[in-house]
């Protein structure tokens, strides 16, 4: 048992996991933290350290200024994600899915930790787009992430698409970018359909992600939010968990 909740409230939580039949799970940052990745706002985020590194998510300044894209491919090269190893929020989620109650996984994560630890990938729904490849700016062509870090890390400070020059980013979203339309429906449709909703490792502060909580409320389904600090979703949740994910989760399932 997690020893920072309140019991009842961990107990209440499983008993909504277990009468479950539709769970749809919305994971961010936190779930990740245990592996190694730090998150954006928690108490170590990468940005609650140093404010500035938010430039690097913005799409704007990003096409702007040449220096700050060599700055990202160098944080895309020494990525913790590239030595990181799935946890045990990750497997509790794989063991969920085992009983037949996980229909999705919807996961504001970059990082592949959901698929490299035995999730279905054709039930992990990725809002925000995959670390794993690179997009190209200009003509929107997808290639392996690998290549371009091999092209950096022998000496190509800000390696343009090799099919039209133009400027190369991860195929993930920053701020300033839409979600790709197709892969926010399907997680709207997810939601609207499930019968609980579990929140996990998420400030639910970014847009449209954090509403798929609302969203699902609204449709009828319970809501457990699972994080280590408030979020602005924890009136909308039949129960809120405090503890740290890779005890919660686990002792969710
Ligand atoms: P966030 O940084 O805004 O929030 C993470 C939340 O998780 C925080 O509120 C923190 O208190 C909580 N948390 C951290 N570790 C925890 C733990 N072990 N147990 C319980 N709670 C814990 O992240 P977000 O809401 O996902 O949104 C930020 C954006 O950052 C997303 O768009 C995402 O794409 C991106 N991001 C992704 C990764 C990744 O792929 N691993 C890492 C950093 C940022």
């Amino acid at each position: 048992m997690p020893h920072t909740d309140d019991l009842d409230q961990v107990r209440t939580a499983q008993s909504l996991v277990s009468g479950a039949q539709r769970v749809v799970a919305l994971t961010g940052a936190g779930v990740s933290t245990d592996s190694g990745i730090p998150d954006f706002r928690g108490p170590n985020g990468v940005w609650t350290r140093d404010p500035d590194a938010q430039r690097l998510s913005n799409i704007h300044e990003y096409v702007a200024d040449q220096e700050l894209r060599q700055r990202s491919w160098q944080a895309r090269l020494n990525h913790p994600g590239w030595q990181a190893r799935p946890n045990a929020a990750h497997e509790a989620l794989v063991t969920l899915a085992r009983s037949g109650q996980l229909r999705a996984i919807v996961t504001q994560n970059v990082d592949g930790l959901h698929q490299r630890a035995g999730s279905d990938p054709a039930t992990v729904i990725e809002l925000h787009g995959t670390l794993y490849e690179t997009a190209c700016l200009t003509c929107d062509e997808h290639r392996d992430m690998r290549e371009a870090l091999d092209r950096v890390a022998a000496g190509e400070a800000d390696p343009p698409c090799l099919v039209c020059g133009g400027i190369l980013k991860s195929a993930t979203i920053s701020f300033g970018q839409a979600l790709d339309a197709a892969v926010l429906s399907r997680a709207r449709d997810e939601v609207e359909a499930c019968d609980l909703l579990l929140a996990a490792g998420s400030s639910l502060s970014v847009h449209p992600a954090a509403g798929l909580v609302g969203l699902a409320a609204r449709s009828g389904a319970r809501v457990v939010v699972c994080n280590a600090t408030e979020t602005p979703y924890d009136d909308v949740a039949d129960v809120v968990l405090r503890g740290s994910l890779g005890e919660v989760l686990p002792a969710l399932v």
